[in-house]
């Protein structure tokens, strides 16, 4: 195996995916490769799949947890990074950073993915979960996708993704995203960098700063998806609550909101910590392991669950 997936770049064996992801947790995968090319991944791709080996795409790795017993199989690191602007479009191999292709498409003058400067890892990974932040969302600007589906290379129209919130099609089929083409807008102010900064500033005072992380760990809830019942008992419960009143007008419910109430700001499992500044960051405090973060999860849900009847659902990955 070893020999065979060196034909398709640098390979690693028994590579601790702690060192790959933004967590630093993460036990070690059988193998490892670097794919820089899109050629050469497609080819992989196709020879894996003629194998029946089992592989998983590894980004930025910003939006996962890894077990404590890793990967059987292939690890696939996406490092394909080019981006080119063109006119109003942006296309951008899934490898290149999101905060690279916000920062070329400010450069060149366009609108509309500004927020993408403070959202870590690729943009694969950013079409895959429908990333988003200051009220924007990668689907708003995605035109095209390449793809590698069933060992063909299918360009699928922005309007077939499915995307909603941190959810696309790409979350539910065995798609491999090979490149992304964004349509932003032409700006003739430097508003663009305005808003970066800004994004930035704000990212700085809500997130914890200096831990490893892996983001927001749950997802925001729908009101939409709410009981009336459930609806009626949080009112009741914080009649005069400004936030509340600004979740219920935005549509979605802050899931750190809903655990810092459930009393689990703070919270500890080993080495891994509720932030104390942002209710849905987990940060790893030196040396949690997976299992740390995994009961972390579990006694978050009970918790927000016995004290609002509401079912949180993960955002990141876990394998
Ligand atoms: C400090 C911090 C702040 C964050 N802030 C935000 C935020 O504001 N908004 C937000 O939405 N997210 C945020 N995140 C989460 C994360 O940055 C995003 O979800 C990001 O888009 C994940 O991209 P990635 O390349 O790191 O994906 P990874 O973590 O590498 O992978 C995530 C999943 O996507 C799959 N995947 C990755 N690339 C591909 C591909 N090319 N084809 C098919 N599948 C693929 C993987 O297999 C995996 O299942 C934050 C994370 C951190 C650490």
């Amino acid at each position: 195996m070893y020999q065979e997936l060196q034909r398709f770049g640098r390979v690693k064996t028994n590579e601790p995916l702690a060192k790959h992801t933004t967590f630093k947790i993460g036990g070690p995968a059988d193998f490892f490769v670097v794919a820089e090319d899109k050629n050469n991944l497609v080819a992989l791709l196709r020879w894996l799949d003629g194998e029946g080996a089992a592989y998983f795409i590894l980004g930025g790795g910003s939006n996962l947890l890894v077990r404590d017993e890793g990967y059987r199989g292939v690890v696939i690191n996406l490092k394909n990074a080019m981006c080119e602007v063109n006119g109003a479009l942006v296309t951008a191999g899934a490898g290149c950073a999101t905060v690279e292709v916000a920062r070329q498409s400010i450069q060149a003058g366009l609108t509309g993915f500004e927020w993408g400067v403070g959202v870590p890892g690729t943009i694969g990974g950013a079409v895959r979960g429908n990333a988003g932040a200051m009220g924007g969302e990668t689907g708003e600007s995605v035109s095209a996708v390449e793809v590698y589906r069933s060992g063909e290379v299918v360009s699928v129209p922005g309007s077939e993704c499915g995307f909603r919130y941190r959810e696309s099609v790409f979350k539910r089929n065995h798609d491999v995203i090979l490149s992304a083409t964004l349509a932003l807008e032409k700006s003739e102010n430097k508003e663009g960098m305005r808003k970066a900064l800004e994004n930035l500033q704000y990212r700085t005072k809500t997130q914890p700063q200096g831990y490893a992380s892996t983001g927001c760990i749950f997802k925001n809830v729908e009101i939409s998806q709410l009981s009336p019942e459930i609806k009626n008992k949080i009112e009741t419960m914080y009649p005069e609550d400004a936030d509340i009143r600004r979740f219920f007008t935005l549509g979605k419910l802050s899931a750190g909101w809903l655990i810092e109430a459930s009393g689990m700001k703070g919270a500890r499992a080993g080495a891994a910590a509720v932030s104390e500044r942002h209710g849905n960051f987990v940060v790893n405090l030196g040396a949690a392991t997976a299992a740390d973060v995994l009961s972390l999860i579990e006694r978050t849900k009970e918790k927000v669950y016995t004290k609002f009847g509401i079912a949180i659902e993960e955002e990141i990955q876990i394998i």
